[in-house]
């Protein structure tokens, strides 16, 4: 069998969308996969809708991604270059050529006229398409309105009648007839091609033996098989993706959430989660197995378990997903994230240990989906409460709970250096000899010392913040919400 050599092939208009991840991830995979090449090829043949900075930030988000190209802007291979307006010599030399073949033809007709032709036929309620008025030039009028200067471009010549058929990996044959298809412009006044050229060109002459795109691109690809068939080059295979869906079934769209890669990143989702997530976007396993790392996919994957039918993009699966792979990341690796947010954060003055953090990890561990949570969910492993929930105040906190707890400062302050089952042992004492239940100390505890009426287990959370720490915030618990419940109501 060929090398599988497989192209994602962005246009640079922005910022990479969700549906261009999943795209560029399947084609990784496959390539990988069968130890093929994945390039990465530019589309901005369309200058008008060109954004500066665009490729640039295409290329880095990739990377960010795990998802490494083995050619590409910058990594240049034997097929370069791999940006489209770097190449238009060679689509001009191939659009020249389907003239001379009679595969295609010049078209004079000004924008004037293609517009007046397009309104008779809305008029007429046939469907607008260009009417091939200059496909019945002849050879010597084409000569001489060139010579005159006029502009043209090029249209390739699509048959009256018939019907063509190709194969798509996931849907299987799909058939259209020619009558629907227009005399498509391939290269433009401004001497640049259009995508349906360019397309086909790089495709060919870089050699690639799959097209994986999204549906979207599924009404173009007979017009590509025409072309194809004009210069007698073998077809690709074609796998056109499922689109993808809000939750309420319409196509996925910015109203209903974000869908560029960028906005998740931001919002501290790991590129692992992100790339497991839509990976699922459209294909799976066949089995129960819903966790996977780059590396599995590429040992999983196979567009022939690609689905036909839209994928709904299920933000709680998302976070799952998140959660899962962060409670799968080595202590060193969440410690370095955490680091990280610390830094931004409102306690980034604040010295922390590495052993004094590996223990917050280890706390809250199964407590958290994003990395950022251990600063909103446990914010007491970085600062004494300011404040109390007022909530859990009301409904923990009890006008005898002063008086309890100072037993309990008492137990706690002839400890020497406690493990958590010392402060366990200590909370017992002191609930045994002021004969009440142990819970009656446990929660005015925990809001003393954290400020919010849930977390990790109390005794872990006196552990980690040290005993001096702990009678500190316990006293002041005592005093300020003695002080509050004396405030009139
Ligand atoms: N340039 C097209 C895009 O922006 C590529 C379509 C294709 O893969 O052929 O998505």
């Amino acid at each position: 069998m060929s090398t599988i050599r497989t192209r994602f092939a962005p246009s640079p208009t922005g910022f990479l969308h969700v549906g261009g991840l999943r795209t560029a991830l399947y084609n990784y995979l496959l390539a990988k996969k069968e130890s093929g090449s994945f390039i990465l090829r530019i589309e901005d043949t369309d200058q008008s809708r060109k954004v500066e900075g665009a490729m640039e930030n295409l290329i880095e988000t990739l990377h960010w991604a795990g998802i490494e190209f083995d050619e590409g802007p910058g990594k240049e291979g034997e097929f370069g270059p791999y940006i489209q307006s770097q190449r238009l010599t060679t689509y001009q030399h191939y659009a020249h050529r389907l003239v001379e073949e009679g595969r295609a033809y010049y078209c004079f007709c000004t924008p004037e006229r293609l517009e007046e032709v397009r309104r008779k036929q809305i008029a007429q309620k046939i469907n607008p398409s260009y009417d091939r008025r200059c496909r019945s030039l002849t050879k010597e009028e084409t000569v001489q309105r060139r010579k005159a200067g006029e502009t043209f471009v090029i249209r390739m010549k699509v048959p009256f009648e018939g019907e063509l058929t190709f194969n798509d990996i996931i849907r299987g044959e799909v058939t259209i007839s020619y009558g629907i298809l227009d005399d498509q412009v391939i290269l433009k006044s401004d001497g640049y091609p259009t995508y349906h050229l360019a397309v086909v060109v790089d495709d060919h002459l870089m050699k690639i033996s799959h097209v994986i795109r999204g549906e979207e691109w599924l009404s173009s690809t007979p017009k590509h098989v025409l072309l194809y068939q004009y210069f007698r080059w073998e077809l690709p295979r074609f796998a056109h993706l499922p689109l993808l869906l809000n939750p309420d079934k319409s196509k996925l769209s910015k109203r209903q959430g974000d869908v560029a890669v960028e906005d998740y990143r931001l919002k501290g989702y790991l590129k692992e989660a992100l790339v497991n997530f839509v990976a699922f976007l459209g294909w799976n396993p066949g089995d129960e197995r819903e966790i996977f790392s780059l590396g599995e996919l590429v040992k999983d994957f196979s567009l022939e378990r690609v689905g036909k039918s839209g994928a709904v993009f299920n933000i709680e699966k998302l976070d799952w997903m998140n959660f899962e792979h962060l409670r799968r990341k080595p202590d060193t690796d969440v410690l370095c994230m955490l680091k990280e947010k610390l830094a931004s954060s409102p306690f980034a003055g604040k010295h922390f240990t590495d052993a004094y953090l590996l223990s917050v990890i280890g706390a809250m561990r199964e407590r958290v989906t994003f990395v950022r949570d251990f600063l909103e969910k446990s914010p007491y492993f970085f600062q004494a409460p300011s404040d109390y929930d007022a909530d859990v105040v009301k409904k923990r906190w009890k006008k005898e709970s002063p008086l309890h707890l100072k037993q309990l400062v008492e137990e706690f302050s002839a400890l020497e250096n406690p493990k958590k089952e010392e402060y366990e042992a200590a909370l017992h004492r002191a609930a045994e000899s002021l004969r009440i239940k142990n819970s009656e100390l446990i929660h005015p505890l925990r809001l003393a010392v954290s400020g919010i009426g849930a977390g990790p287990g109390v005794f872990d959370i006196l552990f980690i913040l040290g005993k001096e720490e702990t009678l500190r915030r316990i006293n002041s618990a005592i005093k300020e919400l003695s002080a509050a419940m004396a405030l009139p109501k």
